[in-house]
């Protein structure tokens, strides 16, 4: 057994879904996020979610109109609140795409299917400046209203699209925010209206980085905490694949749309033919999402064997059984014997304050 103490990070990205459906704040962010932070407290674990705080402005604005946005915005104020009495964190969490979203009355729901303005470097300055002010300022009220000490610290970019780095830059300076969580190890993605290339990632887990995300310098203002991805045995993608077709036969479920947000990590809960699963190797980001039944050893193994453990997980995609099986992993971990560490700000120490 190596590797004992771990360094865990437990992210959620607080977000309706992103398409021309947004889903009804109840059930695709409230129900969900209520089931992991009663999950979340039985393992006496900490977490960050990364709140959307361009949904939040959206609300604020729309609440005038329609009543539905005030109630919405309450059910997002309070379990704002119940998130930073459970010790976990809040982030900065920013979608530009919320610019063109249209809000449905009558459904209560957001068409949010224009995505031109998908990533920061398709704006303006004077949206730039509009969007990152209003969504501080709405989140940060909003935790004020609970948590008047509370100092949101940490950033991840909608849809991990955080380059370049020089467009975030004066905004995370001005809040003060000093840590980063949008750099998914080896990952590239090149659309019309999103893209990133972290493929020169560096050898460090984390590091402090000035400009560029990807180069660490010891004289930065910014911690990097890169997001991890993990291959399936070739066994488990075997058993995997059966398992998708079993369940899509059984119990004819359909995947929840997840809109927009690009596929950036190749989601092994997908149809595939056998062979391409032999063929390619099966990587995916450590998100409880993807955790199933024929996955569970994997992961043991793979958590079992990391100093360094970064999950990022989507409230909106969770069934509860992923949270059980979840549960059962992370209580295993500690049974055998590793010490859990989340206090990810003491990990590395910035040199300017
Ligand atoms: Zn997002």
């Amino acid at each position: 057994m190596k590797k004992r103490n771990k360094k865990i990070l437990f992210t959620f990205d607080y977000e309706l879904f992103l398409g021309k459906n947004s889903g009804d704040v109840l059930n695709t962010i409230i129900t969900p996020t209520n089931k992991i932070l009663s999950t979340l407290s039985k393992l006496n674990s900490r977490a960050i979610f990364f709140v959307d705080a361009t949904y939040i402005t959206s609300l604020i604005d729309y609440a005038k109109l329609h009543k539905k946005c005030q109630s919405d915005l309450l059910y997002i104020e309070n379990q704002i609140a119940a998130i930073l009495d459970g010790n976990h964190d809040i982030g900065l969490h920013i979608h530009p795409h919320w610019l063109d979203a249209t809000y449905n009355s009558d459904s209560g729901c957001w068409d949010l299917s224009e995505d031109k303005k998908y990533a920061a470097d398709s704006l303006s300055k004077e949206e730039l400046d509009q969007i990152f002010h209003a969504s501080f300022n709405a989140l940060n009220s909003l935790i004020k209203n609970h948590r008047p000490g509370y100092k949101i610290n940490a950033f991840r970019a909608g849809g991990l699209c955080v380059q370049p780095f020089n467009l975030f830059h004066p905004y995370l300076h001005a809040f003060k925010i000093r840590n980063e969580f949008s750099v998914l190890r080896n990952a590239e993605l090149n659309m019309i209206h999103y893209k990133f290339n972290f493929k020169a990632v560096p050898k460090a887990d984390f590091y402090i980085f000035k400009e560029d995300v990807l180069i660490p310098d010891e004289e930065g203002d910014y911690v990097e905490y890169s997001i991890n991805k993990f291959s399936l045995s070739f066994l488990a993608k075997i058993l995997n694949s059966f398992y998708f077709r079993l369940s899509n036969l059984l119990l004819k479920t359909k995947n929840q749309g997840v809109g927009i947000v690009p596929n950036i990590d190749n989601n092994t809960n997908q149809k595939r033919s056998l062979l391409m699963y032999i063929k390619k190797p099966a990587t995916e980001t450590l998100s409880i999402e993807n955790i199933n039944i024929t996955k569970f050893f994997s992961y043991l193994f793979y958590l079992k064997n990391s100093s360094y453990i970064h999950f990022i997980s989507h409230p909106k995609l969770i069934r509860p059984g992923q949270l059980l099986l979840f549960y059962f992993l992370i209580s295993i971990l500690k049974i055998f014997g590793s010490d859990l560490n989340y206090d990810y700000e003491k990990w590395i120490e910035l040199k300017k304050k």
